[in-house]
């Protein structure tokens, strides 16, 4: 193996590490991002089941209202009808009493089913909090976890750069410059060839390419996809 290519495949295992890294960077603010939107669901959720909750209960104190309401005019009416000396009068204020009386026990039918959907509101209020408090928790350790990552991986990034920069520095010019221009179109740069075979596009190299790579004189391109190969693996 030509010595230059020995040297430019230690430059790619790190411009590779840092392509990783530099993914992983760039995929964190979405990650927290969807944290953070996990949350607002659970807090989202509180107040629906908050805002049920409280509408039932102002549906049993209005059902509460009109109850009290037929209960007073009840009493109304029975006052009336020991007051009255007249028969009919006396029998149209009972069947008043009976029609109030109906109404009030409708209504308070109505008030029995509202509190009984008040526990289930309840529940579900008391099932919405805690799940908050559970994503809260999660959440919080979560992005916790991605700012320590975040800062873990900058630090990496920049002591790579390092790194390469060192290891660049060692790199002949003109070949340094062949490297980096690959590097920016197709990440990888330097890839192997198996028989005839680019193991970077997988199609076979010309004669020419793969007479080149086998003398060792020069560095050949892959006619295919422009990278520069040499021969990982050959069988005679
Ligand atoms: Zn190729």
């Amino acid at each position: 193996m030509l010595p230059e290519i020995e040297q430019l495949l230690i430059l790619q295992d790190k411009d590779q590490h840092l392509r990783r890294l530099r993914a992983e960077i760039k995929k964190m603010p979405a990650d927290a991002e969807a944290a953070k939107g996990r949350l607002a669901a659970a807090t989202a959720g509180v107040t629906t089941a908050k805002e049920e909750f409280n509408l039932n209960e102002v549906a049993i104190k209005n059902l509460e209202l009109q109850i009290q309401t037929r209960r007073d005019t009840i009493v109304k009416l029975k006052t009336q009808q020991f007051e009255t000396r007249k028969n009919d009068e006396f029998t149209a204020l009972a069947h008043e009493v009976v029609r109030y009386e109906g109404d009030a026990a409708k209504l308070e039918d109505e008030e029995i089913l509202l509190m009984e959907r008040g526990e289930t509101l309840k529940s579900a209020l008391k099932e919405a909090q805690d799940h908050f408090t559970t994503t809260e928790g999660y959440v919080k350790e979560e992005l916790g976890k991605i700012k320590e990552r975040y800062i873990n991986v900058q630090a990496q990034i920049k002591e790579f750069e390092g790194i390469r920069a060192g290891l660049a520095a060692k790199v002949e010019e003109g070949l340094l410059e062949r490297y980096d221009r690959i590097l920016a179109g197709k990440g990888d740069v330097i890839a192997g060839l198996n028989g005839h075979v680019c193991t970077g596009c997988h199609m076979k190299v010309t004669a020419a390419t793969f007479n080149d790579a086998r003398a060792e004189k020069i560095i050949p391109h892959c006619p295919n996809c422009g990278r520069m190969v040499y021969i990982a693996h050959w069988d005679d």
